[in-house]
């Protein structure tokens, strides 16, 4: 027999006091801040609050931008040695660890993800990044990727919404490890941390012009991608936009890696641990509010344990807590923007329409800012939007299956292929398993487990290259393979 206890939780706030946000920012450019022409808010997502005003990058900010990182390329950093170069590394990597609290903070403030998620895992992290690469800095010639590996040059790298700092971590660790200068711009709703790095970047004394941040939005993007003086293009974000991206520089001699979207697979056997399962069908969705391009959004359940797990899950998200990010007891915060709110109530209408069975566990939302409860779907099939599409949010479709065959050819129909979760007490099904699946990143008995030595990326439409660990590299070096 199940009991169920319900605890009441007193407001656990974290202080927003460590953090200091100025009324408007400029640019980061050649080692210094910059002011910008036209700015744009950037708003709490979980109130609505306007934060700050932040620069609207235009073309004369690209440019300034983008000198700076040649400069400081041809001048400075592909000039030093990689032992002087993993020493910015480690000196940036461990200001970030000192200034971790401020950094979750601002994170949360400015994302709307949950203060517990910013302080352990984006933070650590995005320092973990620049620690892992600090280290290939002076050993590249050891990476296997060649006896005597050479930088591109200047990076362009464009950033999404969903991890703003550990994006900008995963994009800038390993160019500069590998003896590049960048010029990065962070999403249009989430630049805060990325503007405080700069901060971090000046703090650690990093030659100016190595790390150029220019803010702003799509059009600030373009401006980037197709700026003759860059010589590699780095973008996380929708395949919508990788697909721009792909074309802009198809005819150019621009190097590029996409990281997009996603529409994961979590299989589970009928004989995997179903409690253990449970937390990782939570984890694998509701994590970041669902807003992960490698989240399991496709739950395939074997029929003969469907009812079980479906019942235990639902038991497990009567317990989830939805609401201020701040506080230390929230697992599911807001959602990033309205515009993003727009999105999953529209997709999640079309699952109603279409036939799916909705379900939510009892939450109140708060009146103001951008919220979704967590939704399953139940009775999803391979022909329903939300089976197809990137929901982007705290939105789980749930399908069944006959047999591990089945499996696998359900998990494979999609245009996407960057992440898979297997859950089976069996070792020998889950190398068969992770052997007919078409993802990059495939996880067994856990999910969105993340380390910077672990090369991540997609097939198909989600992606080209890999990010992390030696693969990763190779996106920033001359003449090495990609995959
Ligand atoms: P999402 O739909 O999740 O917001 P996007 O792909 O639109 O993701 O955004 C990811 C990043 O790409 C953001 O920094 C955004 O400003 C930038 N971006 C949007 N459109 C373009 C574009 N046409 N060219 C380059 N960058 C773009």
């Amino acid at each position: 027999m199940e009991t169920t206890m319900t605890f009441e939780y007193a407001p656990a706030p974290e202080s927003r006091a460590i953090v200091t946000i100025k009324p408007k920012y400029g640019h980061f450019i050649g080692g210094k801040f910059v002011p910008g022409g036209k700015h744009f808010p950037t708003i709490n997502p979980a109130t609505e609050e306007v934060l700050s005003q932040i620069a609207l990058g235009g073309k004369a900010d690209v440019d300034a931008a983008v000198k700076a990182a040649r400069k400081a390329y041809a001048n400075t950093w592909s000039k030093m040695s990689g032992k002087e170069r993993g020493k910015y590394l480690y000196r940036i990597a461990r200001i970030m660890q000192e200034r971790a609290r401020e950094f979750a903070v601002l994170e949360t403030l400015d994302n709307g993800k949950p203060i517990r998620e910013s302080r352990d895992t984006d933070i650590p992290l995005a320092a973990a990044h620049f620690f892992y690469h600090a280290g290939w800095a002076d050993k590249l010639e050891y990476a296997g990727l060649g006896t005597s590996p050479k930088p591109l040059g200047v990076a362009g790298q464009i950033i999404p919404w969903n991890f703003p700092l550990l994006m900008l971590a995963w994009k800038v660790a390993p160019a500069l490890a590998a003896g590049n200068t960048v010029v990065l711009k962070p999403a249009e709703s989430t630049p805060l941390t990325a503007l405080l790095f700069a901060e971090v970047c000046q703090q650690a004394e990093l030659p100016a012009g190595v790390v150029n941040i220019v803010t702003g939005d799509g059009s600030t993007g373009a401006l980037i991608v197709n700026h003759p003086g860059i010589d590699k293009i780095a973008f996380t974000g929708s395949t919508e936009v990788g697909k721009i991206i792909a074309r802009a520089v198809a005819p150019t001699n621009k190097s590029v890696t996409l990281e997009l979207g996603g529409k994961a697979a979590n299989i589970v056997f009928d004989d995997a641990p179903i409690d253990e399962t449970v937390e990782g069908i939570v984890n694998g969705i509701f994590f970041n509010q669902g807003h992960v391009c490698c989240a399991g959004s496709r739950l395939l359940l074997q029929e003969n344990v469907a009812e079980e797990v479906l019942h235990k899950l639902k038991n497990r998200m009567e317990k989830i807590r939805v609401g201020d990010p701040m506080d230390k007891n929230t697992d599911v915060g807001a959602i990033n923007s309205k515009e993003q709110l727009a999105k999953i109530i529209e997709l999640a209408a079309v699952g109603d329409s279409e036939g799916a069975e909705r379900w939510s566990p009892a939450c109140t939302l708060p009146n103001k800012g951008f919220w979704f409860a967590p939704t399953i779907f139940t009775g999803v099939t391979q022909a329903h939007r939300i089976a197809r599409e990137e929901i982007f949010g705290p939105v789980l479709s749930v399908l069944t299956f006959r047999t591990p065959a089945e499996a696998i050819e359900k998990a494979n129909n999609t245009p996407f292929g960057l992440s898979a979760g297997i859950w089976s007490e069996k070792g020998s099904r889950t190398l068969w398993a992770s052997q007919q699946l078409r993802a990059g990143v495939i996880w067994a008995n856990t999910f969105n487990k993340f380390d910077p030595t672990s090369p991540f990326g997609g097939y198909k439409e989600s992606g080209w290259g890999r990010e992390g660990g030696r693969h990763g590299l190779s996106g920033y070096l001359k003449g090495v393979s990609h995959e």
